[in-house]
């Protein structure tokens, strides 16, 4: 399923001078305000931007002066047909709360069956998975200021679209978490870029993940590459926009070699389709 994006650029009224001055923070992602999509607020001017906040965690504010833009990542928990709150603190004291609807979307259902022992993980592999995602829970917490790079990402390797972000995947009648990334299919061995600039935040081996690469981006912007064969890059490590980072592989639970490659804003896995140009 193909899908066309269309850039958003804000151009301001004063004509190109002004517009070539906007930095790149201008140029905003799809909005797709559904559950696992991501909501443009425009928030209004001030000389600094507002802090944003969704559930206890900050939210990405883009812009400058002339007009702040929140870009809100809506979990898909989050039930369709409701709304979000954003708390917006702005920089004269003054603190609103503004409500963003959320649409609804429907995303497919695959049926797997599997043998049973492949479903439900030993206590030794569920010990560790816990660990795992307590650890992960605080990666994709990270939030560092600036924003590093653009938010429009380059594809962070060449292969077809195996798996969409958001399939509901029910394994022996049993629903599990749906996916929270999109899977490019390619041989193992093809090499995997940082679809956009910024620095390493983690570099492990994980049971479900295998090897993975997470990549801030600044603001609560995160990449995440997934079931390498060959990490190339260390944490700290300063990376650039389409950067080999390593190599495609099948580590981890895969049934062949792909990339699973997840992006998150204000700490919840969103459809990194949206991303892509
Ligand atoms: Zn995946």
């Amino acid at each position: 399923m193909k899908r066309r994006i269309f850039l958003k650029v804000f151009a301001a009224a004063a004509g190109w001078i002004s517009v070539a001055k906007r930095s790149f923070a201008a140029v905003l992602p799809e909005s797709s305000a559904v559950p696992g999509g991501i909501a443009i607020k425009h928030l209004g001017a001030s000389v600094k931007p507002p802090r944003v906040e969704l559930g206890g965690k900050r939210v990405l504010v883009a812009g400058d002066s002339t007009g702040w833009d929140a870009v809100v990542g809506i979990s898909l928990k989050t039930k369709a047909d409701t709304s979000i709150n954003i708390n917006v603190a702005w920089p004269d004291g003054k603190d609103e709360t503004l409500a963003i609807p959320v649409g609804n979307k429907d995303y497919a259902t695959q049926e797997l069956t599997v043998k049973p022992g492949q479903v439900n993980l030993s206590a030794e592999n569920l010990a560790r998975h816990r660990r795992e995602s307590a650890h992960l829970r605080k990666i994709r917490s990270t939030y560092s200021e600036p924003l590093l790079g653009s938010l429009i990402l380059v594809p962070p390797c060449e292969g077809r679209r195996s798996s969409s972000y958001g399939l509901r995947r029910v394994f022996n009648g049993e629903s599990r978490n749906p996916h929270s990334g999109m899977d490019l299919a390619a041989p193992k061995g093809t090499p995997v870029l940082a679809a956009a600039t910024g620095r390493v935040v983690d570099v492990g081996n994980y049971f479900f993940s295998g090897n993975i690469i997470i990549i801030d981006h600044g603001l609560g912007f995160l990449t995440l590459y997934a079931h390498l064969s060959e990490m190339d890059v260390a944490v700290g490590d300063a990376v650039q926009s389409g950067m080999p980072i390593g190599k495609v592989g099948a580590t981890g639970r895969v049934t062949g070699p792909h990339l699973h490659f997840s992006v998150y804003l204000n700490a919840v896995p969103v459809d990194p389709a949206l991303f892509l140009s």
